[in-house]
């Protein structure tokens, strides 16, 4: 195969298979330490396995082990120590949407990133499932056929389920890297974490679906943790009117369509730039002081990743 590549032959590919078997991997309550001894269990009715740790086992918490052919892989982690710099700067505002999976600002220039990407896949990916899903109930049961497409299936939503935290990993990473560089120490967010639960209601069907796809859950984790290395406080304020409120007159409007126009003055911006400097207004002074803070002038536009769409004409 190494040969043949070397003489030109692009076509040529590497012997591969799936991986049937996996290092088992303890941890959470399964890991526990008995001195110099680590006790990885085996259920009930067997001892559990003890393993003689090193004495130059570095300091930190042991939270995984992965048992190996002959070899033990340990993750060991440590909190900083150093408190990292104190917090004092600016404010920035973020919002989460739809259309844009994030605007952040600090009142001055403004960051969007396009969710648009990850909302397509997640869509496809449904409509994928369901298709297999079919398949598989004219399939006899126990049948070849049968386990291929419950192979299929998992595959597939095992394969949206790596983009969509790659596309999460990323957008937090560029909201963060906004965030060092406009040297924010206070991010205010909507309360997003209630969003999917109280107001589903008043949602259409619709935008109930691209709310619910675009695991907000997760995004605020991830970027909770990674502001948290760079000192900067992530706070959560009422989302409550940040949406329709005039920026420039205090008029609440209904938001239509992309863009947010002020019945009252004729104020016109992007909607989800108006979400994100009411989220900062409200952050800063406790409510939204009209006429203090305009959405930003310079709003850069970034996508989380160079996204090809590659899926759906692959496992559809
Ligand atoms: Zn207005």
């Amino acid at each position: 195969m190494r040969t043949k590549r070397q003489n030109g032959d692009k076509k040529a590919r590497y012997p591969w298979r799936f991986r049937r078997y996996f290092n088992p991997i303890f941890k959470g309550q399964a890991l526990k330490r008995d001195g110099f001894y680590l006790l990885l269990p085996l259920g009930r009715r067997r001892p559990a396995i003890r393993v003689h740790l090193p004495q130059n086992l570095p300091m930190g918490r042991l939270v995984q082990a992965e048992l190996g052919f002959g070899e033990i892989h340990l993750t060991i982690t440590r909190e900083r120590d150093e408190p990292g710099v104190p917090a004092s700067g600016n404010a920035g505002g973020l919002d989460i949407g739809s259309i844009w999976l994030g605007m952040v600002t600090d009142g001055h220039e403004a960051l969007a990133i396009a969710g648009r990407g990850l909302r397509s896949v997640k869509q496809g990916r449904a409509k994928a499932l369901a298709r297999l899903q079919k398949k598989r109930s004219r399939t006899q049961p126990g049948s070849r056929r049968r386990k291929r497409l419950h192979r299929a299936r998992h595959r597939l939503s095992q394969k949206v389920n790596q983009i969509s935290r790659n596309a999460l990993h990323h957008a937090t990473n560029q909201i963060v890297e906004f965030c060092v560089t406009h040297q924010l120490a206070v991010l205010y967010t909507g309360d997003l974490g209630t969003l999917n639960h109280k107001t589903r209601r008043r949602r259409s069907r619709r935008t109930n679906q691209t709310v619910g796809v675009l695991e907000f859950g997760r995004l605020e984790q991830y970027l909770q943790y990674k502001l948290r290395r760079y000192n900067i406080q992530l706070i959560r304020i009422s989302e409550a009117y940040t949406s329709q409120t005039c920026p420039c007159c205090g008029h609440l409007n209904k938001v239509g369509g992309r863009t947010y126009r002020c019945r009252a003055c004729g104020y016109r911006a992007h909607r989800d730039g108006v979400g994100a400097v009411n989220i900062l207004n409200k952050g800063i002074h406790g409510e939204i002081r009209p006429g203090t803070m305009l959405v930003a002038q310079r709003i850069t536009y970034r996508r989380p990743v160079p996204f090809h769409g590659t899926l759906r004409r692959r496992c559809g």
